[in-house]
């Protein structure tokens, strides 16, 4: 699933290629994707794009009219959902890549790009609204650690009490907002602590060390990230990675060998030496 190092940089680049330019044509050719009814995509055309933003996962094209009113694209990529950039968008519909072609936004300029979902299960959404705030999950995000906002007593304030096992609130999107299954392993493997320890539990010691490796493992890939364009931004992030999806690897750390385990459903990884004191998780 993107997160937010690789949705930052897809930003910036749609920023950079889209910024001034008008929306000739939007087709949504899965219906389901589209989760609001008005206004409709026909809505958009005519309209400038005036700048792509992250929201946690999300991106936000923004659009304004002559008029000056804006609407925004609010678009979640599920699991398996991302952007295809054309210089020159292609005629006619047919998908460009292996992926399912959800929706084709095309720019005055002869250029566009596609939303598309290489899953099994169609999970990318869009939404057009006045205000980002009116998609339920952009009001409901969290504290995002690539934000002004964060520090460690932010970050304490959000642990504190929570029962919850560390991994799954890092994931949680109400609670933070931009980080999924692969750097919640990377930060908890920086931290050296284990995905299973209820967040509440934690020692005041393992909640900074926490806040640190949170801020600077999302903050490093994002930097490393950038320039890096959407079609090779899902390599870049699975070569720098150092235990997620490592399985059998050596840490990087302390040589042992990194093991997986099944969290919520989806494969995790961790060091023993380095998080669990030697333990396996089931
Ligand atoms: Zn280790």
């Amino acid at each position: 699933m993107p997160e937010s190092p690789e949705v930052q940089e897809l930003a910036s680049f749609l920023t950079a290629h889209t910024t001034g330019r008008e929306v000739r044509a939007v087709d949504v050719l899965l219906p389901k994707a589209l989760k609001t009814q008005h206004p409709m995509p026909a809505d958009l055309v005519g309209r400038r794009i005036i700048g792509v933003s992250r929201l946690g996962k999300m991106i936000d094209i923004a659009t304004t009219a002559a008029s000056g009113d804006t609407l925004h694209v609010i678009v979640h990529f599920g699991h398996d959902g991302w952007v295809l950039w054309h210089d020159v968008a292609p005629k006619g519909l047919k998908r460009a890549g292996e992926a399912t072609l959800m929706a084709r936004i095309r720019l005055s300029d002869g250029s566009g790009f596609d939303l598309t979902d290489a899953g099994q299960w169609k999970a990318l959404s869009i939404h057009l609204v006045a205000s980002p705030a009116d998609v339920p999950a952009v009001a409901k995000l969290g504290l995002d650690p690539l934000g002004d906002e964060f520090d460690t007593a932010a970050f304490a304030g959000i642990l504190a009490n929570r029962k919850k096992q560390i991994k799954a609130l890092l994931q949680d999107q109400t609670s933070f907002a931009g980080i999924g299954n692969a750097y919640s392993d990377e930060i908890l493997h920086a931290a050296k602590i284990s995905p299973v320890t209820h967040a509440a539990s934690l020692s005041r010691d393992a909640v900074d060390r926490l806040a640190d490796a949170t801020r600077d493992v999302l903050a490093e890939a994002t930097s490393a990230r950038r320039g890096v364009p959407p079609s090779e931004l899902r390599a870049t992030k699975h070569a720098a990675l150092r235990v997620h999806r490592k399985t059998g690897a050596a840490c990087p750390v302390c040589a042992d060998e990194i093991r997986e385990y099944t969290f919520s459903g989806a494969a995790a990884q961790y060091c023993p030496t380095c998080q669990t004191g030697g333990a396996l998780l089931a």
